[in-house]
């Protein structure tokens, strides 16, 4: 509120020849008639100085919408906390006694023992959203119509509105074996048929943030690989087919990451018969992407960027998400760790991209970064359509199991946000960066050091890889 137009004190009050008594009891009577309207302006002026601030930053429908509890159907993506442990699209396959809770020491903490009575997945209906019905654990093979499921037991959830699932007759031909089976292993998260894009960030000259900042002795580089290779067999595991934009210390550039990207897409679309163009336009796009592996460098100058230089997309670019787009199966992940002078922030943060947090981040950097005024540097905004909603909702699958299975690593940063990152920008691939933990933090930094941490690291994001697959209904 502004100082100038507060000024009770001068406001003249009512005169006249009354008494003094009077006097007195007429300018405390008016004191506190001022005071009551001064109050209630105040309230009158935050309600619609908020009112005004959320329209004007489009954010009033999502509050709405948040305050409208018939609207079942509206996931609230957008409505992200801090506070989302175990939310919405939690969908844990670890048991849950295994998770340790409390603060993890620095020293001689012992690493606990792998559980390998793990086989019975631990499924929270609840976490599967609102609009959650036993039958869907059936439709997605999760659930096998013979199999009691004692997890859904309401007295468990002192729920009591919640009724017990009805025996139903076997009408989806559900049995042992078939695809709606429940087998012993961790087939319910089977992922056969799904391929991942890991991307382990930094490496080589490029080390990444580092601890501590003065006498470096941790490197994010060494971290995201060893973190990555994990994702890696667990998503095999489970049956996805796997590629890692680096497999050892060296130095990858940015573009070189996005163009072998690209190059998977466009053998997996060939191969799948998607290729929106011909087969020697594919060739012709290969050429100029094995440019950018080639020269390995980011810089405009270097021409590493190829055919991703400039703002927007070109035309080369263009075919290209229009192909990815169509690959609903093929996700990309990054795999960080966060820092901050702020050592008291911790936890996980999920950032991905949206046409908006591309166009806002590009059109401030046109008047601020001198490479977008490279005369070799193409500024383009006529076409955009990147998948805003299901990278969105991508993150919070991945933010939700990683926090779900790792409370410790629920964040006082930011969990989710979109925002403007190359290696998600450039491709049209469904994707995430994952800033695990902070390497700043000294809990974090302790228990990214251990392989419980890093195995539990590793199922949470193949989780979330099958949880956001259920949720998309592919
Ligand atoms: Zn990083």
């Amino acid at each position: 509120m502004k100082k100038e137009n507060a000024s009770p004190k001068e406001m003249n009050p009512a005169g006249g020849s009354a008494s003094n008594a009077e006097k007195k009891e007429n300018s405390r009577l008016l004191r506190r008639l001022m005071l009551v309207g001064a109050a209630a302006a105040l309230v009158f002026a935050s309600v619609a100085g908020t009112i005004f601030y959320l329209s004007k930053t489009g954010k009033l429908d999502k509050v709405k919408a948040h305050f409208s509890s018939s609207s079942s159907s509206s996931r609230g993506l957008g409505e992200r906390s801090a506070s989302g442990k175990k939310g919405e699209f939690y969908i844990s396959s670890k048991d849950e006694s295994s998770n340790k809770g409390g603060k993890v020491g620095i020293k001689n903490q012992p690493v606990a023992e792998k559980d390998d009575d793990d086989d019975e997945p631990f499924i929270n209906p609840y976490a599967l959203g609102e609009d959650f019905d036993i039958d869907d654990l059936k439709d997605i093979g999760l659930l096998d119509d013979n199999d009691d499921p004692d997890f859904y037991d309401p007295e468990d959830f002192n729920d009591p509105d919640t009724e017990a699932p009805k025996k139903t007759p076997k009408d989806k031909g559900g049995k042992k074996g078939s695809d709606y089976s429940l087998p012993d292993d961790q087939g319910n998260y089977d992922l056969t048929g799904y391929t991942i894009i890991l991307d382990p960030g930094h490496g080589g000259r490029d080390t990444g943030c580092v601890f501590p900042f003065d006498a470096p002795q941790y490197n994010e580089c060494d971290f995201t690989l060893r973190i990555a290779k994990r994702i890696k067999s667990q998503l095999e595991a489970r049956g996805a087919t796997v590629y890692m934009t680096r497999t050892d210390n060296s130095w990858v550039s940015l573009y070189n990451r996005i163009a072998q990207t690209h190059l998977i897409c466009l053998d997996i679309a060939e191969k799948e018969g998607k290729l929106p163009f011909s087969k020697a336009r594919a060739n012709e796009l290969r050429t100029l992407l094995q440019t950018s592996i080639d020269i390995n460098e980011d810089t405009v100058a270097s021409g590493g960027m190829s055919i991703m230089v400039g703002s927007g997309v070109g035309e080369d670019l263009n075919d290209l998400f229009e192909m990815e787009y169509k690959l609903d199966k093929v996700l990309f992940l990054s795999v960080h760790l966060n820092s901050s002078e702020n050592r008291t922030l911790h936890g996980n943060s999920i950032f991905y991209v949206t046409d908006e947090s591309v166009i806002e981040s590009e059109r401030r950097q046109r008047r601020e970064n001198s490479e977008f005024q490279r005369s070799d540097f193409p500024i383009r905004d006529e076409y955009y359509g990147r998948h805003g909603e299901d990278n969105e909702l991508l993150a919070c699958c991945l933010y939700d199991n990683i926090v779900g299975n790792i409370p410790e690593f629920e964040t006082n940063a930011t969990p989710v946000k979109a925002d403007n990152y190359a290696v998600l920008r450039e491709h049209g691939l469904t994707g995430c960066l994952i800033e695990t933990a902070f390497l700043s933090d000294d809990n974090d930094r302790a228990m990214l050091q251990q392989d419980e941490t890093v195995d539990s690291i590793a199922v949470s994001v193949s989780d979330s890889v099958k949880m956001y697959f259920i949720q998309k209904g592919i």
